[in-house]
């Protein structure tokens, strides 16, 4: 405790004290009308002033986050976010908005450690006086942010002080809301930046790329890249709306979080895999040589049946285990060469051991998607699993067969999950767990329960 903290808290104190006193006698129903419009614009001047110490507490917690004391690390908060949402009950979102706003007006420092103007004065001080709005605000300064580095600093700070002179309104002019403000924005932005978005679009098209490196000695494939923005966003919501850790499933409690050991870049990649083997399963993707673009592995026939040995994926020379290549067949089938000493094809199977279209369609209305408990993965993005491994007997069968995503399928064997499929009922038994409980029901089974 310090005694500068001490005071100001007991001055804040006292100033809720007399602030409950004088409104406990308000009563809005009581005002005639222009008294009621003043007192709205009244109450609004008052809780700005409330947001933009609101907001300047918020960028302080940023200085705040690491450090072994006194700091919101030490305190157990995992970033400025996390400690102003959990310190004030409000949204992750909320607080980071909080603390944009607030690093945008308060006094920077420099190297010595002396006061430097905000990054956006102008806003700082309508934001400090109540004038503007801490949405605004931000609209403001995201948008002034933008086009800096394109702009010159004079033209900038003019538009700046334009922008809020709107935005506060003047005594010929009322204040702009909101979604006004956005449109004289951009009004702006375009005026002092005219090719505006056009050229930063063509340069981007220019850059975008993907490659692909070389094999690394475990048979890595390094991957590096410029996504355009649109395809970038869309990975990334795909990948943070399936990659994420549930905790909570249909209402019943389970334990995949404690079990779900992947870290977020592994269950990134997971997530790429479920995504393309989804795409490669699509009707009318495009052929490769004649057939889907699926990968072909080369095995003997002896080492599928011993279970031990290695295989090759066409095209890499580093050999995949033969559990990768049980799992490959499971999803991709199987199609026996017999080949001849001379290395003569004697003979061709058919395509076998992959379950048919319509198996996994029955299958999918069945398990809904992943069957591991917590896992979001949907039906589309799943591979078939033979529960009974085929080697052991296990037949191609929708009562041997579940959903499970690239991730889950890949460890299956390796645990913590068990399945079992009593009855042909997917059955799992979790980490720790030692009665097997039925997996979860899809909604098309939940729905045709319901109807009875
Ligand atoms: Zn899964």
């Amino acid at each position: 405790m310090t005694a500068h903290g001490t005071t100001q808290r007991t001055a804040i104190s006292d100033l809720i004290a007399r602030f409950d006193a004088t409104v406990s006698a308000l009563d809005p129903a009581r005002f005639s009308g222009p008294e009621f419009m003043a007192i709205v614009s009244q109450i609004e001047a008052f809780g700005r002033r409330a947001d933009a110490l609101r907001v300047r507490v918020a960028a302080e917690a940023t200085r705040r986050v690491d450090g072994p004391v006194d700091t919101l690390g030490a305190a157990g908060y995992a970033s400025a976010e996390d400690g102003i949402a959990k310190l004030t009950g409000a949204s992750e979102t909320d607080a980071a908005r909080r603390i944009r706003v607030g690093l945008g007006v308060v006094p920077g420092a420099s190297l010595t450690g002396s006061p430097t103007a905000p990054r956006h004065p102008v806003v700082a001080a309508a934001v400090a006086t109540g004038a503007l709005g801490i949405e605004a605000a931000d609209i403001l300064m995201k948008g002034l942010d933008s086009v800096a580095s394109r702009v010159d600093p004079v033209t900038l700070a003019e538009t700046e002080e334009s922008l809020v002179g709107l935005a506060v309104g003047s005594d010929t002019q009322p204040p702009l809301g909101v979604d006004l403000v956005r449109i004289q924005l951009a009004t702006f932005l375009l005026r002092i930046e005219p090719d505006g978005a056009r050229p930063r679009e063509k340069r981007a098209q220019k850059s975008r790329r993907l490659t692909f490196g070389v094999e690394t000695v475990d048979g890595l494939i390094p991957v590096s890249g410029l996504l355009m923005a649109e395809v970038g966003a869309t990975f990334k919501r795909l990948v943070d709306a399936h990659g994420r850790k549930v905790a909570f499933l249909d209402g019943a409690e389970t334990a995949p979080a404690a079990s779900d050991d992947r870290t977020p870049p592994q269950r990134r990649h997971d997530t790429l895999a479920d995504i393309l083997s989804a795409a490669s399963r699509v009707k009318d993707a495009p052929e490769l040589a004649g057939s889907a673009p699926a990968v072909l592995v080369a095995v003997t026939q002896s080492t599928l049946d011993d279970g031990r040995g290695v295989g090759f994926i066409d095209g890499h020379v580093t050999p995949i285990s033969i559990d990768t290549v049980e799992r490959l067949i499971d999803s991709r089938g199987l199609q026996a060469v017999a080949l001849g000493p001379t290395g003569r094809v004697l003979a061709l199977g058919s395509t076998q051991r992959c379950f048919t279209s319509a198996q996994r369609r029955a299958i999918t209305v069945r398990d809904g998607g992943c069957v591991i408990p917590g896992c979001t993965t949907p039906a589309g993005w799943c591979e078939v699993h033979h529960v009974i491994p085929w080697r052991a007997g296990g037949q191609t069968h929708t009562d041997n067969g579940v959903l499970l995503c690239w991730g889950h399928h890949q460890r299956i064997d390796s645990g913590p999950w068990r399945l079992s499929m009593p009855d042909g009922v997917p059955h799992v038994r979790g980490p720790g767990q030692v009665e097997w409980t039925p997996t979860g029901q899809s909604r098309v089974r939940t729905l045709l329960s319901r109807t009875g």
